[in-house]
């Protein structure tokens, strides 16, 4: 079975959590999941890849302005330092591996910032849509509608056109990561799915589908691809 290193969240001093729905649609989708500690050791980053077959950028707290080269505004959310040390060399390592990954919400965001990107630190502040994104009441069932691009490797997933979403984001990307390309577009123009063309299965959504893949078998596929793709890499043993 394919195995799946889930980044944690960061909550508070000396604690890490992870969403169970994350853990439930891996499994769901024949795959075994795996908790990864925070740490920035970078030896410790390469001894978790090289023992798991893909990672799982989870969603949680804003990437710290100063990482896309910012200075943090009062409409930015709170971030976490130790994650962001953990995360980004995870990130970069998992690519030049050319390891599959899924990239939800900050997750996404992190990913385009790993390759150059920026994000807008508040919507409402700084992108100025009528679409409401931080839709935190509904956590789990479709606020808002996407389009999906076709030809990408979201479309042949869960097909291209119209897609409903919930919406669980107060940030989304402002200038792209270099070599990314967008597969799914909020009705404002809000990016809300990004994929890496020159690399087996790297794709990123601004939604959480692990909060609707229970419900909604479209976005169970999601991960059926990605466990898909994460044993097509398995390393030899
Ligand atoms: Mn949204």
């Amino acid at each position: 079975m394919a195995l799946i290193g889930v980044v944690p969240s960061w909550v508070e001093e000396k604690k890490i959590t992870v969403n169970q729905d994350y853990v439930e649609s891996v499994l769901r989708a024949g795959g075994t999941p795996v908790l990864f500690p925070v740490t920035d050791d970078r030896e410790q980053i390469s001894a978790l890849l090289a023992r798991v077959d893909g990672l799982l950028l989870t969603g949680g707290q804003d990437v710290n302005p100063a990482e896309y080269g910012e200075q943090r505004m009062p409409c930015c959310g709170d971030f976490s330092a130790c994650r962001d040390a953990m995360e980004i060399p995870l990130c970069r390592e998992a690519l030049t591996r050319r390891m599959p990954v899924l990239a939800i919400c900050r997750g996404m965001q992190l990913l385009s910032c790993v390759l150059g990107g920026t994000l807008y630190q508040d919507l409402v502040s700084q992108f100025g849509t009528q679409l409401s994104h931080p839709r935190f009441d509904m956590p789990g069932d479709p606020v808002h509608e996407v389009d999906v691009k076709p030809d990408t490797l979201l479309s042949s997933v869960m097909g291209a056109g119209t897609l409903r979403v919930n919406s669980r984001h107060h940030q989304g990307i402002k200038v792209l990561g270099k070599n990314l390309r967008v597969n799914a577009i909020a009705p404002d123009g809000l990016i809300e799915g990004i994929e890496l063309p020159d690399h087996p299965f790297v794709l990123g959504v601004q939604w959480h589908p692990e909060s609707l893949s229970d419900r909604y078998p479209d976005h169970q596929k999601l991960f059926d691809a990605f466990i898909h793709a994460c044993a097509d890499h398995r390393q030899p043993v």
